[in-house]
Order: structure tokens, then C-alpha cells, then sequence
């Protein structure tokens, strides 16, 4: 799958000398989760300084920036833009100096009040200089309201709505936020006898940190020097951990919400073996997400495995293209099947997900052109016929091929022998043995946090794209041929 966009990394560390190097390299571990910019901004008690730029962390940030950087104290963003646009302006950490003080914040997920919110800022005068969600958060915080409680960032995070965790920087200390329904990861580790934070454990097993416990939904974990303090702001709530996660964003090196991403992949894959057998002569795995799947199917059925294709490392992303025509070169750039592997083989492919098929679509074609006599696709997760709300960009619903087709359709589109999913059932068994509730919307349409009506209205129709709630299309606007979504930033 590679239609979708992953979102946002973080990384936070405070009391280590190396601070601005550790995040580098923390946010190094997470490129997968953003790769449109990075930044890091450090403190020595007194001051906030930041550098960002657009691209690869190595892009970003150079040696010199990082010896510029040399402080005790440092945060980490990489970033796709879901909500504002890709521009280094949105480059995160955002960092202001006002009434407050200075501030400097780092935001994954997606705020669904935020457009109100700013609005109604702005008519009091405001001026933002960004165009993302998260910029209202600041706004908020220098606020005179919100200053003069006890506990100005809990007041502030108990009026936002959505998705996010986040961490926010004083010149003295780093708050550490996950929201009260804990939709995206974030986890706390010790390095050295600092402690440090991060979306995904390896981003920890990259600086040689000890994973010490998840931060808890609706907890503020403060960091400061080499101690910790920890406050809830929020009782949490329904819970929404986002399973796609555990399908596809996290690192299968990684333990999020409490499970290890390649254990959770291989039981999906298992799943599929016993749900969807298939006489065949060799399981292959769609590079690089569907690997661990593709173990579980191979060691459930008995049916050999082997590797499918070569994948070349050094192609772009296929989402960034702006055309379908260019998306489908850069897939077979990408993806090279290994013909002496496919040759008059009966294949099982494996894939983790299939959101527009074009892709999926494509690399079938390629094994049959390599000879394959038959392709079964066996995906690992159910059909997705919804968008997602809380930061994550898939297309428009109109894109999603599942919600277009029946199964027996997509089948002929994707040109494969015969195709099967994983039921939402079947899955949650697998990621859901303690009976945690996960959100699944996007598979089931049922959407765990609020969804604010005006706030996707503005950017559906600021993206020409069709306006749903969770109910079905409200409004629709020109439209564009824009592969975009406009979840989130
Ligand atoms: S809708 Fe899907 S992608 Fe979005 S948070 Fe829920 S599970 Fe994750």
C-alpha cells in the first residue's frame, strides 16, 4: 500500500548533553512517519532557539545546525503536511515569543475544533502566521484566559477536540501530551539517566534508550532536567488507539500500545491463512509493510515464501507524484519482480492494505508480465470504504476503491485470480486480546471522537474535495484532480 500518507514523528529529550543529537537521531528512526520536513528546536533553561527545513532529516539538518543546537534540552518533528500546507513556514517545531514567554510546540495528529477556534481568534485580533491546525494551540496558551489558571496547558488541552499528542517547550521544561482517547502512540524511555520521548520505541532503540512505559491518554508527562512529573488533564475517554498503526505506519520494530507491530502483523497474516486458504506454490509479501503478514500466512499454511521483488530505494515516495500516469511509473521504478521467483509460479500475495488499487494494481500486472500463472491477493485488514478524520490522509472516499466496488469487482480491477481481506472481526481479534477498544473507522465508519462539521466543511472545500460526516456526503465542491485529502496536517 502506498497511497497514503503517514503523518507526524516526535521525539523530546531534556537533561542529556547530547540532547539536539539524540533527537536528530530519534527523529532519524521515525523518517517513515514524515518526510516532508523536520525540525528541532533546544533549550538551556533560559532561551529556545530552532532550526527546520523542508525534506529528509538529513536534508534538514546539518552538522553545523546541530553543534548550533548544542543544549540540554531539545524537541524533534517530522512532518507531512494533512492539515496547511506543505511549506517550511509549517515546518515544525512552531516556536513564538509573546506574553507567555517562549513557546515552542510539536504536534502529532489532527485537531478537529481547530478552524473554529481560529476563527474566532482571529476575529479577536489575532494574526497567524502559519496555515496549520496546530498553530492554535499556541494562540491559546498566550491567552490571558488560559494564563491565569493554575494549569494553563491542561485548560488549554481541555478545549481541544481530536487527535494528538504533543510536546510543548519552555525554556525550562518540555511537556509531553496524549490526548484523552489515545489515538496516536507516544512513549517515554531513559537514556543516560535523562529521560527522553517519542512516538515509536525505535526511535528509543536508536538512541540506546530503555522504553520505560507508555505516556497515558489525557497525561502530561513534564520533563525537566533528569526528573519527571506526571499529571492527568483529562479523565480518558472512550479510548480510539488507531489500528492502522498497527497495520502500516508504526516501524515492525516497534512496540505501540502495548504490542509488538511485527507479532501483531504476523497474526494477521496467520489470520488470513486460516480464513482464506488457497492452493499455491509461494507466499510473497508487497514490499516493505506487508513482510511480517506475509510470515504469518507462510508459517500458518506450510506454503513456502520467497521474495516477490527487488524494491530500489532510491525512487521517491509514489503518493508525492502529482499524476496517476507518474504514481504508476514510479511504482514499477520501485518494485521489480524477481522473475526466476514468479515464473510460472501460483503466487500469494500479500498485501497490508488497498486503498485506491491503483498501485496494488500495478505490481499485479508487473508479476504477471514476470511470468506469474496465478495471483491470489490476500490483504490484511478489511476493506477500507471510509476517511479518516484524526490524521491520517487517505484520498477522498470516492478514491477509496472499497467504497466505489464490491470485493468481486475490485477483484477484476486488480486483475487477480481471486482476492480476499481480512474480516474487521478477524482482525481485532488479533490486535485486541485485552479487549482495548481501538478506533476502526475507517474499515467501519464508526467514528470514535467528535467530528467537527465546519472544520472539515472549510478544508474539504478549501481542497475541492466532497464533504461527509459520518452519515454520508453533506456538501460537495468542485472538483479537483488533486490527489489530496484534507484530514490533518
Ligand atoms: S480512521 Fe482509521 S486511520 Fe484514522 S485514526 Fe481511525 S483507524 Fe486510524
Amino acid at each position: 500500500m502506498s497511497s497514503v500518507r503517514h503523518y507526524c514523528g516526535l521525539f523530546a529529550v531534556a537533561g542529556h548533553p547530547d540532547a539536539a543529537e539524540l533527537a536528530y537521531f530519534g527523529l532519524y528512526a521515525q523518517q517513515h512517519r514524515g518526510q516532508e520536513s523536520a525540525g528541532i528546536c533546544s533549550a538551556d533553561g533560559r532561551r529556545i532557539i530552532r532550526h527546520g527545513g523542508m525534506g529528509l532529516v538529513t536534508d534538514a539538518i546539518s552538522h553545523a545546525d546541530l553543534v548550533r543546537l548544542r543544549n540540554p534540552m531539545a524537541i524533534g518533528h517530522v512532518r507531512y503536511s494533512t492539515t496547511g500546507s506543505c511549506s517550511e513556514t509549517n515546518a515544525q517545531p512552531l516556536l513564538v515569543e509573546g506574553a507567555a514567554g517562549q513557546i515552542a510546540i510539536a504536534h502529532n495528529g489532527n485537531l478537529v475544533n481547530a478552524a473554529a477556534t481560529r476563527k474566532e481568534y482571529e476575529h479577536n485580533g489575532h494574526i497567524f502566521l502559519t496555515t496549520s491546525d496546530t498553530e492554535i494551540v499556541l494562540h491559546m496558551l498566550a491567552n490571558q484566559r488560559y494564563r491565569e489558571q493554575a494549569d494553563p496547558l491542561g485548560a488549554v488541552l481541555r478545549h481541544l477536540v481530536g487527535s494528538y499528542c504533543l510536546l510543548v517547550m519552555y525554556p525550562d521544561r518540555i511537556e509531553a501530551v496524549r490526548d484523552p482517547s489515545g489515538n496516536r502512540p507516544l512513549c517515554l524511555g531513559q537514556v543516560g539517566g535523562a529521560y527522553c520521548v517519542a512516538s515509536e520505541t525505535c526511535a528509543l532503540d536508536m538512541v540506546g534508550a530503555k522504553y520505560v512505559r507508555d505516556v497515558e491518554p489525557g497525561e502530561i508527562v513534564t520533563l525537566t532536567g533528569r526528573e519527571i512529573r506526571a499529571r492527568h488533564f483529562a479523565e480518558p475517554t472512550a479510548q480510539a488507539q488507531c489500528v492502522f498503526e498497527l497495520i502500516y505506519f508504526a516501524d515492525p520494530s516497534s512496540r505501540i500500545f502495548g504490542q509488538s507491530v511485527h507479532m501483531v502483523r504476523k497474526a494477521f497474516g496467520r489470520a488470513l491463512a486460516r480464513e482464506s486458504p488457497v492452493e499455491a506454490d509461494v507466499v510473497v509479501a508487497v514490499p516493505n509493510s506487508a513482510r511480517c503478514a506475509a510470515l504469518g500466512y507462510h508459517e500458518e499454511s506450510g506454503i513456502p515464501i520467497g521474495r516477490g521483488f527487488t524494491t530500489n530505494h532510491y525512487v521517491g515516495r509514489s503518493f508525492i507524484q502529482p499524476t496517476q500516469a507518474i504514481r504508476d511509473m514510479t511504482v514499477r521504478l520501485k518494485l521489480n519482480p524477481i522473475r526466476a521467483v514468479v515464473e510460472g509460479q501460483r503466487l500469494i500475495v500479500v498485501e497490508d492494505s488497498v486503498v485506491r488499487g491503483t498501485t496494488t494494481r500495478g505490481k499485479v500486472q508487473s508479476l504477471r508480465d514476470a511470468g506469474a500463472r496465478e495471483v491470489h491477493l490476500r490483504v490484511a485488514s478489511p476493506p477500507i470504504r471510509h476517511p479518516c478524520y484524526y490524521g491520517i490522509d487517505f484520498p477522498r472516499r470516492e478514491e477509496l476503491i472499497a467504497n466505489q466496488r464490491s470485493v468481486a469487482d475490485i477483484r477484476g480491477f486488480l486483475g487477480v485470480d481471486s482476492l480476499a481481506y481480512l474480516p474487521l472481526e478477524s482482525m481485532l481479534a488479533c490486535v485486541n486480546p485485552h479487549k482495548q477498544p481501538y478506533c476502526e473507522a475507517c474499515f467501519s465508519g464508526n467514528y470514535p471522537i467528535p467530528i467537527d462539521g465546519d472544520f472539515h466543511k472549510e478544508i474539504f472545500e478549501r481542497n475541492q474535495l466532497t464533504f461527509f460526516d459520518a452519515r454520508g456526503p453533506l456538501a460537495k465542491s468542485a472538483a479537483s484532480d488533486a490527489p489530496v485529502d484534507a484530514n490533518n496536517r
